[in-house]
């Protein structure tokens, strides 16, 4: 049985990665520092034997408890903070050094031994190294429209950079790399403070509390269902012909931040009003994934809608 190495994986999609593979019978090493995953995540996992905790930050060489093992196959590269919203400890705005880091020593830490291992290796990369972009929607040509020093650049560059170590280690040392921009993704599991769109409103509608939209809400966003994001990440790495592609995943059904608001207002019956704040730095005006080459290369596509998702995450929140 060939084992998995998940990085960041007590994180939102790590988590829901741990599990899935441990269902598809692999084992599976979790490697977290917890700076913004959590405990809880995992709770479930850590009583199965197939499943191997490894507290450790990437910033460090790999520690023992991994280089030791054999039966490492693959390596799925998510450990990165991933929330824009400075309200939130667990943003990368709150975490910039560590956000700039873990995507360029600790990709380059697991690329050395991805190439050691001669073992799959895929990068979590992101649609922020898009920026704020000027066509729609972006498919993977698109080079993007990034302010390389803004307060998002910690992220955003930290990405694209993680990105050219990988395409650099499989061109210059034949790694069996592959990319996945992940465009925004939802689901169970999203942590209540972590200060992204859909748990921030779901949690507000519940509680009643009034439904934070930045700006006017008229930048749009492409909202993924978990269920959806991990079968794209799974045929990513797993599928025979992906090594050294860029791939987009996510869900094309572009809508407006307001229509978000009105729509989980609604599902949730909630009395909350609907209130306006100011919008951060930089935060892009629109985002679409073209997902053409997902579905041709892996026979991939997003199937869940976003009522159907919103409704399983709505249940989530009400049950934490
Ligand atoms: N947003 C909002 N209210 C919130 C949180 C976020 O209006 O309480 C907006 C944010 O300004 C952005 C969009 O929702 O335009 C998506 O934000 P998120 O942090 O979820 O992800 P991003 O796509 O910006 O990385």
């Amino acid at each position: 049985m060939e084992a998995v190495l998940v990085t960041g994986g007590a994180g939102f999609i790590g988590s829901h990665l741990c599990e899935k593979l441990l269902l598809d019978e692999y084992r599976v090493i979790c490697l977290d520092n917890f700076i913004t995953g959590s405990r809880q995540n995992i709770q479930q996992l850590i009583s199965n034997r197939k499943f191997q905790l490894v507290e450790h930050d990437l910033i460090e060489p790999l520690p023992k408890e991994i280089l030791d093992r054999q039966d490492i196959r693959s390596i799925f590269h998510l450990a990165s903070p991933a929330s824009p919203n400075k309200k939130s400890p667990k943003s990368y705005i709150n975490h910039p050094v560590e956000t700039l880091l873990v995507n360029s020593q600790g990709t380059y830490h697991l690329l050395e031994y991805a190439r050691k291992i001669h073992g799959r290796f895929l990068y979590a990369s992101s649609s922020e190294i898009y920026g704020d972009p000027k066509v729609s929607p972006q498919n993977e040509s698109y080079f993007g429209n990034v302010n390389p020093n803004g307060i998002r650049s910690v992220y955003d560059e930290a990405k694209r950079f993680g990105e050219a170590l990988t395409m650099a280690y499989v061109r210059t040392h034949d790694v069996d790399g592959r990319i996945v921009r992940i465009f925004n993704t939802y689901g169970p599991r999203m942590q209540k403070d972590d200060g992204r769109v859909v748990s921030n409103f779901i949690t507000q509608a519940l509680s009643q509390k009034p439904i934070t939209v930045y700006g006017e809400g008229k930048q749009t966003r492409s909202f993924c269902f978990i269920d959806d994001m991990l079968n794209g990440l799974l045929k990513a790495l797993f599928t025979q012909n992906t090594k050294g592609e860029v791939i987009n995943l996510g869900n094309p059904d572009e809508r407006t931040i307001l229509e978000l608001a009105n729509k989980i207002k609604s599902l949730t019956q909630s009395s909350s009003e609907i209130i306006f704040e100011g919008l951060s730095q930089d935060d892009p005006k629109m985002r679409k994934p073209d997902i053409q080459k997902a579905k041709n290369l892996l026979q991939w596509n997003s199937e869940v809608s976003l009522d159907e998702g919103l409704k399983k995450t709505i249940a989530y929140f009400k049950s934490v």
